[in-house]
């Protein structure tokens, strides 16, 4: 079992965090099972829903989800309880996860008919009985059902954004989205946290977009940027977090910080909600 030094200030309340971005390749999955690794690394325990048919977080944290594995499939159309399909993470005290198989896949189609069909999640993590300082949802790159599910279940969204050209596009839509369902269905949820991945510091690019992103959102980013960094992707092919496989890696170490960024926020600042309208819009989602 890995142990990193020193321990993190632990929330009062269980903190849900939602990783979404619409936008494919962006960095959901690295980022959700690289902080959940950091802060359960520091004391935390922490569960990571994958709730993407692709199953990269589950495959990231070496957990078993072959077609047969009970999964979080089970307990949104199902109704299997929470409890049933969470496994412990390999190598990671207080790490757990609730794997996808590829039956998530029709579970976008099966959930338009079934009953509260946008607070199944919500449903099952709150008759979850295990005490938990974090969940981290890993949402799949669209805005469905399964998306909307994770917006009613959780109070905070996470928004990893690639440091390249169309950043932002797409973005606008998921402000909407997610302004719609604080309105209607969850009052509480607010952007919380927004993460630059990849970030390759030789480019101008990569500092334009870091630039932008920051003038039009502000406290929300987190100081630390996650580098391009090729143990993070190498990772995941040995089941691993970068946390477990190159402890000592740049990557490795911007996660932590990161991680420990969030757990110092959720314990100092007020939340703030977010004042899109006053900022006007994010340039090129319109
Ligand atoms: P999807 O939308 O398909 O779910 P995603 O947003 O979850 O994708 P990831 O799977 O986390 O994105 O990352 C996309 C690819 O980029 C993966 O191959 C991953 O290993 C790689 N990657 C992510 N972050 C980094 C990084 N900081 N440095 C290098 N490669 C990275
Ligand atoms: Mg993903």
């Amino acid at each position: 079992m890995y142990r990193a030094g020193g321990s993190l200030p632990r929330p009062e309340q269980t903190r849900v965090m939602v990783v979404a971005n619409q936008k494919g390749g962006v960095g959901k999955t690295t980022t959700t099972v690289n902080l959940a690794a950091s802060l359960a690394l520091h004391g935390a325990r922490v569960l990571v829903i994958d709730l993407d048919p692709q199953g990269n977080a589950s495959t990231a944290l070496g957990i078993d989800h072959h077609a047969e594995v009970p999964s979080i499939y089970d307990v949104l159309i199902e109704g299997k309880p929470l409890a049933e399909v969470v496994q412990p993470v390999r190598d990671i005290e207080g790490l757990f996860c609730a794997p996808a198989t590829i039956d998530l896949a029709g579970a976008e189609i099966e959930l338009v008919s079934v009953v509260a069909r946008e607070s199944r999640l919500l449903r099952a993590i709150s008759s979850y009985e295990q005490p938990l300082d974090y969940v981290f949802i890993d949402c799949p790159p669209s805005l469905g059902l399964l998306t909307v599910n994770a917006l009613v279940a959780g109070a905070e969204v996470v928004i990893p954004i690639q440091c390249e050209y169309y950043a932002l596009e797409g973005l606008g839509q998921l402000l909407r989205n997610v302004e719609l369902v604080r309105g209607h269905l969850n009052p509480e949820l607010h952007v919380s946290t927004i993460l630059l991945t990849m970030y390759d510091g030789r480019t101008r690019l990569a500092s334009q977009v870091a630039d932008e992103v920051r003038s039009h959102f502000g406290s929300e980013v987190l100081r630390t940027n996650i580098p391009r960094s090729v143990r993070i992707s190498e990772a995941p092919s040995y089941g691993q977090t970068v946390l477990t496989y190159d402890p000592g890696s740049s990557g490795s170490l911007s996660y932590l910080e990161a991680a420990r960024e969030i757990a110092l926020r959720g314990v100092t600042s007020q939340h703030v909600l977010p004042q899109q309208e006053q900022r006007g819009p994010v340039e090129g989602t319109q």
